[in-house]
């Protein structure tokens, strides 16, 4: 295999990879929403606290969907619902970095394994799973930026449309301003993830910067990995 067809693995499934080798890995999933929904002190434009519930739907799993709604104005609440398609896609982008015969990183072999559970696992497959965590991690920060950033009460109150899916439901029809519009707040949603993301991903470097349970040779190459991670998401964006 020449290095152009290893490319192409990376905006493709990997196909050794099954629906079944992921399904352990569902409920560690809600764990860290869950984590993530307690740090984070969730309020609407307006300074309004928000009640926000957020569910993993394990049903349909070849079925690939987000989706985001208020439920009341007052008190302001909102649901989030990602189904396990969703999450299984972000987890095949992430075993990018676990093939073995490709080495995106060259410096892996100058990183360590700092937690004993994990020693029976190689370098790059601790790392496809932390790349796997940035990917979900992002993906529901993305999905929260749309509540604080007031685009659930936008879409309800202008454009009277009671939710909003991420990705194309042939049922939907938008007009062109509508979907200006909706690009306009996926782009707006994007850039606050991703400052919201690099606390949390700087956050988990712990306090040398270079990681817990996986330790980097340096900051440079903990961001680099960083910088790699995202672009796996992106890559399975443009890949559905
Ligand atoms: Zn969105």
């Amino acid at each position: 295999m020449n290095d152009e067809n290893n490319r192409k693995i990376f905006i493709i499934k990997p196909q050794e990879y099954k629906y079944e080798n992921f399904e352990p890995l569902l409920a560690q999933i809600e764990d860290h929403f869950h984590r993530i929904l307690s740090s984070l002190k969730i309020s609407t434009p307006s300074g309004k606290t928000t009640n926000l519930k957020l569910t993993v739907d394990v049903f349909n799993p070849e079925k690939i969907s987000a989706c985001a709604w208020r439920v009341t104005k007052d008190p302001a609440a909102y649901e989030i619902r990602m189904n396990a398609g969703l999450t299984y896609y972000l987890w095949t982008a992430s075993r990018t970095f676990a093939i073995p015969e490709y080495d995106i990183l060259p410096w892996l072999e100058e990183c360590k394994i700092n937690d004993e559970r994990l020693k029976k696992l190689s370098r790059k497959e601790v790392l496809a799973d932390y790349a796997f965590f940035v990917g979900c991690y992002y993906v529901l920060l993305h999905e929260i930026s749309h509540v604080v950033l007031g685009h659930l009460d936008y879409l309800n109150d202008e454009m009277r449309l009671d939710h909003l899916s991420e990705f194309q439901d042939e049922k939907e029809q938008y007009s062109l301003s509508e979907i200006r519009i909706r690009k306009a707040l996926e782009a707006e949603a994007d850039r606050q993830a991703g400052e919201l993301m690099m606390i949390f991903y700087g956050n988990s470097l712990g306090v040398n910067g270079l990681g817990g349970y996986f330790l980097f040779p340096s900051r440079l190459h903990a961001y680099e990995f960083y910088v790699y991670a995202i672009a796996a998401v992106f890559s399975r964006a443009i890949s559905f």
